[in-house]
């Protein structure tokens, strides 16, 4: 085709010229047409590429297998071959040059170098009975995690019965695992009277807490323990903001740690749902508990307080210790814990509660809970407090869990890849149970949830219950107060640039 074509393009040429250039004759253009014409009809019937495997045994094939074999005796014989490129050949080395190589290299030196350019230690080298001593040693010693306080000075060279000693004076002014791991310390160790013995402590510095600093110094051959108070404001840190569209990342634009804002949305998702329920235009209020000293350093501690505001609708959650656990409590509801029921998995609905055709069985079946989809291995947490009533293979469920709760509630968890807990074990809220499967009937891992209200299987989406740990009396004020405290705070107030004397203020009223 492509010939045919070509002819075409060299037809249009010709024309072209034809009424371009009237100059030239016209039979030679005539006649050159002709020729033009006989040739195309000529090329139209010549087959340049003949299919070999049509036709075989036609003049046209064997022409096609010849044509293929010269071109295959053309290529192989214009192949260039192999063969070796002639090198210089290396020149060796000459006596001396070899000493010189020798004597820098490592091996001779650690023979004592014997090859005449190095002198080898001889007779008249006399050894030295013992090397002179730093008249002190400074150095830091780190606390690390599972270590003790004593076990860190001995590490560091301090004898054992200074190392107590010193574990005692500390002891006195701060309970000792009270020091953070990973706190480091000054240590300076002097002169000791001869090798056998260990160097005497002289002095010992370190930041036993954000606001204290102790160090133990030696004076006049005695140890003294020395405190220094650093101011620290603890005013916490408040962000607000519009959620926008993420409400995690405007939050961490925002400024909130990142730990703190997915806190933030487990404590919103107690009360609200966090998919639908937030729009983009609802505003978040995040405290988080916040102290810097005066020195610089800063450390970040829990959420206090999750708030958002959805128009005129306020959502307003305190975190309160009740009976030594900490929960969300609703600032507007009179310190009312509601949907405590926590998401079993951090994944999204699949398949909701109720009719739907069976994905393996292909028909249809009540679906007696919600499918979940989630990474395989996935953590699943108890929805909330309650005993494991099961856990264990349970036919189409697969590896399966089953808790009870208080009133009547229980929860189920199928298709786990591994279960965590044994039955007749109680577990709290937000413990891990199990990780996310495919065992049982199921067609890819996800968790199945199950909500039971006296034995009957509901929607678990359909129920706001309480859980009603109330507060009342004595502890709704300090709740309020809290809340009224907390709410108070400035939003940014902990970043400004002036909070020590404040905080200076607060420590001279608690000491
Ligand atoms: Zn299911």
């Amino acid at each position: 085709m492509y010939q045919r074509d070509d002819l075409a393009y060299g037809y249009g040429a010709a024309t072209a010229v034809l009424t371009l250039d009237a100059a030239l004759p016209t039979t030679i253009l005539i006649r050159f047409q002709r020729w033009r014409d006989r040739l195309g009809e000529r090329a139209t019937d010549l087959e340049l590429v003949t299919d070999l495997g049509a036709r075989i045994g036609s003049v046209e094939w064997l022409r096609g297998l010849a044509t293929c074999a010269a071109l295959c005796t053309g290529a192989w014989l214009l192949a260039p071959g192999f063969r070796p490129i002639a090198a210089a050949p290396q020149p060796g080395f000459t006596e001396s040059h070899w000493d010189e190589a020798r004597a820098i290299g490592i091996a001779p030196l650690a023979y004592g170098g014997d090859t005449g350019r190095r002198m080898g230690a001889t007779d008249a080298v006399l050894p030295l009975g013992e090397t002179p001593e730093r008249p002190s040693v400074d150095l830091t010693a780190t606390l690390g995690r599972g270590d003790g306080f004593t076990r860190v000075l001995e590490r560091a060279g301090v004898a054992g019965v200074e190392a107590k000693q010193v574990a005692a004076m500390v002891a006195g002014a701060i309970s000792v695992d009270e020091i953070k791991p990973g706190t480091r310390m000054n240590v300076v160790l002097g002169r000791r009277a001869n090798r056998n013995e260990a160097r005497p402590l002289d002095h010992l510095a370190f930041r036993a807490r954000l606001d204290l600093k102790l160090a133990v110094e030696r004076v006049d051959g005695r140890l003294r323990l020395q405190k220094v108070p650093i101011a620290v404001d603890d005013t916490p840190l408040r962000v607000q903001g519009i959620v926008g569209s993420s409400l995690y990342r405007s939050a961490r634009t925002a400024g909130a740690p990142a730990a703190a804002v997915t806190d933030y949305l487990h404590a919103l998702a107690t009360k609200l749902n966090v998919g639908s329920d937030v729009a983009s235009t609802d505003r978040f209020d995040i405290i988080i508990a916040h102290r810097r000293a005066e020195t610089g350093e800063v450390e970040m501690g829990d959420l206090l307080f999750a708030g958002l505001t959805h128009g005129t609708r306020r959502t307003q959650l305190l975190r309160w210790a009740k009976d030594g656990r900490s929960q969300w409590f609703e600032a507007s509801g009179v310190g009312e814990s509601r949907g405590a029921m926590r998401m079993p998995v951090n994944g999204h609905l699949t398949s909701g509660f109720g009719m739907r055709m069976h994905p393996l069985l292909g028909y249809s079946r009540f679906h007696k809970g919600v499918d979940f989809g989630a990474a395989y291995g996935s953590p699943i947490v108890a929805a909330t407090d309650g005993v494991v009533a099961f856990a264990g293979w349970h036919g189409g469920h697969g590896n399966y869990v089953k808790l009870n709760h208080s009133s009547g509630l229980a929860t189920g968890y199928g298709h786990m890849s591994r279960i965590a807990v044994r039955p007749g074990v109680r577990v709290r809220q937000g413990q891990v149970i199990g990780y996310v499967g495919s065992t049982g009937l199921s067609t890819g891992p996800h968790l199945h949830y199950e909500l039971y209200k006296n034995g009957q299987a509901i929607n678990p989406n359909s129920v706001k219950f309480t859980m009603a740990p109330l507060l009342a009396g004595r502890e709704l004020a300090r709740f309020r107060g809290e809340l009224t405290r907390l709410l108070a705070v400035r939003p940014g107030a902990a970043l400004s640039p002036a909070p020590v004397m404040a905080s200076a203020e607060t420590l001279k009223k608690k000491g």
